[in-house]
C-alpha cells in the first residue's frame, strides 16, 4: 500500500477534515469511531486502577480522559508544546491509534519547520538565565518534576499502555524508570567541577571549567516514550541546557504530559519544548541549524547514521543511542531455569520491542533440548491479552503493521528447516491485528543463514541456535555488527568474567537481564551508536570542557 494516502480524522471539534500527506504505517486505513458507553468507561477507570480485571481499551479520546485522575495531562487536540505553550501549529492532524484496537483516541500535531525553528530560538534565549542558576537551584526544578510525576504516575502510565500497547505494569515500570533520572540528575548537576592543574610554567595558572554545552536537541523513540525523554532531558536541564524534544508521532501524548507537568514543576517556558509533526522536516531543521549545538538521538541505526551525516555540516556535539542485536549464551553449566526467566524477561519484555533485547539466544548443545523445552512451555502460558487488562504479561506491537517483520523472519527460518515450537502468528481476536503470539523457534545448528541471526527482529521471536563451545559461542555472538548488549549465563566465574570482557558490546549481563537504571552507563559500541546516558557518565554528554590559562602572575 502506498504512504501517500487521502485520510479523514477527526478534529478537536469533531469536525472533519482532510489532509494528503505521507503516512507512517501505522496510520493506514484507521477510521475514527464512537466513543465507548460512559458506564463501561468507569468501569476500565476503576479496574485498572485498582488492578482488578478490565476488558476494554479506550477507543476514543473520551473513554482515554475517563480513566484519568487529571485529564489535563491528556492532550488530545493535536498540539505541540512550545516556549511554555501548547499551540497547534496547523490546521492537519494525525491520527494517534491505539494498537490494541485500532482505535483513535487522540490527535497528534502536524508541526515542522517553521514551529521547530520557534522551538530552537525559545531555548536560545532561555538558556542564558537557566545555565546562570546554580545547579542545586536548577535541581530544585527537577525535584520537583520528579515529585509531580510521582503523584501522577498511574495516569501516565495508563496514557502510555493507550498509546503505545506495553502492560500496564510495565508502563508504570517505565514512568518510575524515567523518573529515576529526574531523581538523580536533580543532585548530579551540582557534581560538576573542573580542574586546576599544575603549571608547566612559574607564571602561569591552568584551569579546566565545565559549560553546558549549549542548545539541545532530542529526537526519541516510540518504544520507550517517556523515559527516552527524561534520560535525555534531565541531564540536559541539570548541566544548564535548554533542549527541543522531538518524540515519535506515534506517542506523542506521554511527551506533552511530561512536558506539562514539567511546566508546572517551574521549567521555564523555552528551556524545554517539544515539537511533535513530521520526522524528516523537524529532524532537518534541528540538524542544520546553527543554533543547536547537541542532538541527541535514539532510535536505529539507518535513522542514525542519516542524522550524524546532517550533523556533521555543522560539526554538532551528537549522542547516539541506536539499535541492537542482543546475544544471549547459555553455558551447559548454566542454572537453566535461571537461563530461562532471563530470557523470556530480556525477550518478551514490551512484546521484545526494546533495543536491548535478546535478538539471539546462543545455547550450548549439553542443555539445549532441556533450554527450549522449558521456554517454550513458559511462553505458552503467557497471557496475551490488551494492556490494561489485569494479569497482562504481552500487549500488542505497536503499530498494526509491526509484526510483519516478525513474521517474515519467522517464516524465513522455518523456510530454512528451523523448528516452531509456540507461535508464530498473528491473533487479532485479541483486539487488532498488532498482536502478534510470542514465538519460540528452534534453530538447531543454522545461524548466519537465518534473516533473523544478522537482524534486530524488535518483535517477540525467541529464536535458538546451538553451539559447541566457549570460542565458537563469542564468535556467533560477536558475528554482527551492531554492539548494544549481550547476555551470558554460566555458573563459572572465570568463563563469566572472560566471556564479559570478549563481547563486543557496550553492556553485558552476567548472570542477569536487567541492564538499565539510573545509575549505569547505558550505551553500545559498533553501530550501535555513540556515548553514553545514565549515572555520572550520561551528563557529560551536555558539557562543554574549556581550558583558561592565567599568564603574567
Ligand atoms: P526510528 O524509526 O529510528 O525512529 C526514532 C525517532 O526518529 C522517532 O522519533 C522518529 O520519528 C524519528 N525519525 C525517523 N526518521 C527520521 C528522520 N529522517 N529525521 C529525523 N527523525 C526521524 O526508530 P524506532 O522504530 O522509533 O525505534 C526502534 C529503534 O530504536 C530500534 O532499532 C531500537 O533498537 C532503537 N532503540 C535504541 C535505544 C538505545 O538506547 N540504544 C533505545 C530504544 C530504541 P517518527 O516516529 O515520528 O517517524
Amino acid at each position: 500500500m502506498s504512504t501517500m494516502m487521502v485520510m479523514r480524522v477527526m478534529t478537536p471539534t469533531t469536525m472533519t477534515m482532510t489532509f494528503s500527506r505521507s503516512l507512517p504505517s501505522r496510520f493506514h486505513s484507521i477510521g475514527v469511531n464512537s466513543p465507548s458507553p460512559r458506564s463501561s468507561i468507569r468501569n476500565i477507570a476503576a479496574s485498572s486502577s485498582s488492578q482488578g480485571p478490565s476488558k476494554e481499551s479506550p477507543s476514543s479520546p473520551s473513554s482515554l480522559s475517563a480513566l484519568l485522575n487529571d485529564p489535563c495531562l491528556f492532550r488530545d487536540e493535536g498540539v505541540s508544546f512550545i516556549d511554555g505553550a501548547f499551540s497547534s501549529s496547523s490546521s492537519s492532524k494525525k491520527p494517534v491509534i491505539n494498537p490494541a484496537n485500532g482505535q483513535t483516541i487522540a490527535l497528534a500535531d502536524a508541526a515542522a519547520a517553521e514551529e521547530t525553528q520557534k522551538a530552537i530560538s525559545a531555548a536560545k534565549r532561555a538558556m542564558p538565565e537557566w545555565a546562570a542558576q546554580t545547579a542545586k537551584a536548577r535541581g530544585r526544578v527537577l525535584r520537583k518534576w520528579f515529585e509531580l510525576i510521582r503523584q501522577n504516575a498511574n495516569d501516565l502510565a495508563i496514557i502510555m499502555t493507550a498509546e503505545q500497547g506495553k502492560p500496564l505494569k510495565e508502563a508504570r515500570g517505565e514512568i518510575a524508570y524515567a523518573n529515576s533520572f529526574l531523581d538523580w540528575y536533580a543532585e548530579e548537576g551540582r557534581r560538576v567541577s573542573g580542574m586546576v592543574l599544575a603549571p608547566t610554567q612559574t607564571t602561569k595558572r591552568q584551569l579546566v571549567v565545565r559549560q553546558p554545552v549549549g542548545v539541545c536537541a532530542a529526537i526519541t523513540p516510540w518504544n520507550f516514550p517517556s523515559a527516552m525523554i527524561t534520560r535525555k532531558a534531565a541531564p540536559a536541564l541539570a548541566a544548564g541546557c535548554s533542549m527541543v524534544i522531538k518524540p515519535s508521532e506515534a506517542t506523542p501524548l506521554s511527551a506533552l504530559a511530561l512536558a506539562e507537568l514539567a511546566k508546572r514543576a517551574g521549567v521555564p517556558d523555552g528551556v524545554l519544548s517539544v515539537v511533535v509533526g513530521d520526522a524528516s522536516d523537524i529532524g532537518g531543521v534541528m540538524t542544520s541549524h546553527p543554533d543547536v549545538r547537541k542532538l541527541t538521538f535514539t532510535g536505529s541505526t539507518r535513522v542514525g547514521k542519516l542524522l550524524s551525516e546532517q550533523c556533521a555540516s555543522t560539526v554538532k556535539n551528537v549522542t547516539m543511542e541506536l539499535g541492537g542485536n542482543a546475544p544471549f549464551l547459555v553455558f551447559d553449566d548454566a542454572d537453566v531455569d535461571a537461563a530461562v526467566a532471563d530470557a523470556m524477561a530480556t525477550k518478551f519484555r514490551n512484546a521484545g520491542q526494546v533495543c536491548t533485547a535478546t535478538n539471539r539466544m546462543l545455547v550450548q548443545r549439553g542443555v539445549y533440548n532441556e533450554f527450549i523445552e522449558k521456554l517454550a512451555a513458559k511462553t505458552e502460558a503467557m497471557s496475551v491479552t490488551q494492556g490494561l487488562d489485569a494479569g497482562c504479561d504481552m500487549g500488542p506491537l505497536f503499530d498494526l503493521s509491526a509484526p510483519s517483520k516478525a513474521e517474515e523472519h519467522v517464516a524465513d527460518a522455518l523456510a530454512k528447516g528451523s523448528e516452531l515450537l509456540t507461535g508464530g502468528k498473528r491473533d487479532a481476536s485479541k483486539g487488532s491485528d498488532a498482536f502478534y503470539l510470542p514465538t519460540v523457534v528452534s534453530c538447531g545448528d543454522r545461524n548466519v543463514e537465518l534473516r533473523a541471526f544478522g537482524e534486530e527482529t524488535f518483535g517477540p521471536v525467541a529464536n535458538v541456535y546451538r553451539f559447541d563451545d566457549e570460542d565458537a559461542a563469542i564468535a556467533m555472538a560477536n558475528n554482527t555488527r551492531m554492539g548494544l548488549s549481550a547476555f551470558c549465563h554460566t555458573r563459572d566465574m572465570s568463563r563469566a568474567w572472560r566471556v564479559g570482557e570478549a563481547l563486543e558490546y557496550g553492556m553485558v549481563g552476567l548472570n542477569e537481564g536487567a541492564l538499565s537504571d539510573e545509575v549505569i552507563p547505558f550505551g553500545g559500541c559498533k553501530e550501535s551508536g555513540l556515548g553514553r546516558e545514565g549515572g555520572v557518565f550520561g551528563i557529560e554528554a551536555f558539557l562543554e570542557t574549556k581550558l583558561m590559562v592565567f599568564g603574567r602572575i
